[in-house]
């Protein structure tokens, strides 16, 4: 009897033998600027939790109150049973952070693309992607059912030449990007995107998903860092990176946050954020407003790194994501092992996930000197 399933095992050989294949590896004990992971003490530039809020006591103490106070799950839906006074707090802290209206906090920054997109654009609209979107946003897009064209990435005029020969052939047009690219650490060029959704009356929305408590005087992101406060546009973002917790968010205007409440299914159909998360998110938001410091130790670890790398292939960044560029997959894994071999946790990142493989290296306001200087050693040696 055939097995339909027999391509299963096949699809994965290919995977294998093309150097594609994953598998997850656990850490151990609390997160930090150093993990233990399979029982060896690594110092850690794989993780996305920037600031260091991620084992902060006293996001760990919000949680905790916030189980005792309100139990393990949310229960329901936001609309039906799932909602607490909570949400609505967290949700006017981002919103005061990103200077709009208001904001809806999703389940996670994925869905909060997912809902988004699909929402504010349909079968009679266009969609205008960077090539190097997350695959949030463009499985959005293919959720959506607009016509999805992708630009390539950050590339202006190959944008206004798409916007000047599509624009008229449909309703609507949202134009969707990054701000940080998460794989490769340089920004979207956002105040002229802004201008060019302006001039062809396009939505425009970005991911804030690596900026927020990154970028910008107050951590607000890259609409703060651009000067671009104010500009109607769809911020979506995270807060499980900087922000030390889980779960997404949507900051905009009232109009557009009300109509999402509507009319996005991934927040319509799915549990409330869990109480635990959202007020760790809303403690990380409080701490991130008062101590700019730790964002300044952030930034002086991203120079000092910069300054000290030798001459690697590095890809152009303005973030704390540093990408050592690399000829193939079968280069990243190798190298990343023998980094490994050196306590140093940083990741390969291959297609498909990127066009190139590369070291992925990101910085951590928790990083001390000498744990950069270990980890410029080891790439020094391979
Ligand atoms: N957008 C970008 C740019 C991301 O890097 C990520 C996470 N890798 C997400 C969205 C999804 O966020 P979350 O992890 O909260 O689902």
């Amino acid at each position: 009897m055939a097995n339909p399933y027999t391509w299963l095992e096949a699809s994965l050989a290919t995977i294998q033998r093309a150097d594609w294949y994953r598998s997850v590896q656990a850490i151990h004990g609390p997160p930090g600027a150093t993990v233990q992971l399979s029982g060896q003490e690594v110092i850690n530039f794989a993780s996305n939790d920037y600031l260091g809020l991620a084992g902060d006591e006293r996001l760990q103490k919000a949680a905790i109150a916030a189980i005792q106070e309100f139990g393990t799950g949310s229960t329901g839906s936001r609309l039906l049973s799932g909602h607490r006074e909570l949400h609505w707090e967290l949700e006017g802290a981002i919103a005061f952070t990103k200077r709009t209206d208001d904001a809806v906090v999703f389940s996670s920054g994925y869905l909060a693309n997912l809902g988004a997109i699909s929402a504010v654009v349909g079968r009679r609209d266009l969609i205008l992607s960077d090539q190097y979107n997350h695959s949030s946003l463009k499985n959005g897009a293919i959720l959506s059912k607009a016509t999805v064209i992708e630009y390539p990435h950050c590339d202006l005029a190959a944008l206004r030449i798409n916007l000047v020969q599509q624009r008229q052939n449909y309703r609507r047009c949202l134009i969707i990007t990054d701000s940080v690219f998460s794989m490769d650490g340089d920004l979207c060029p956002l105040p002229a995107l802004l201008d060019l959704a302006e001039e062809f009356n396009c939505m425009l929305l970005v991911d804030e998903a690596h900026a927020t408590g990154v970028m910008g005087r107050t951590g607000a992101g890259c609409v703060e860092y651009f000067g671009c406060t104010g500009r109607e546009l769809i911020q979506v973002g995270t807060l499980s990176k900087a922000l030390g917790s889980l779960g997404g968010y949507v900051a905009g205007s009232a109009t557009l946050i009300d109509f999402l409440r509507n009319r996005a299914p991934s927040w319509i159909y799915t549990t409330a954020l869990s109480p635990a998360d959202t007020a760790a998110a809303l403690a990380a938001i409080k701490i991130v407003q008062v101590e700019p410091e730790r964002r300044a130790q952030l930034w002086q670890n991203v120079n000092y790194l910069k300054e000290h790398l030798p001459p690697v292939n590095l890809l152009p960044s303005a973030s704390p994501i540093l990408c050592w560029q690399l000829p193939s997959a079968a280069d990243a894994l190798a190298i990343a092992k023998q980094l490994r071999d050196a306590g140093i946790f940083a990741p390969a990142i291959r297609p498909p996930t990127v066009p190139t493989s590369r070291i992925r290296i990101s910085v951590m306001a928790t990083h001390r000197p000498e744990q950069m200087d270990k980890l410029v050693t080891a790439i020094s040696k391979v």
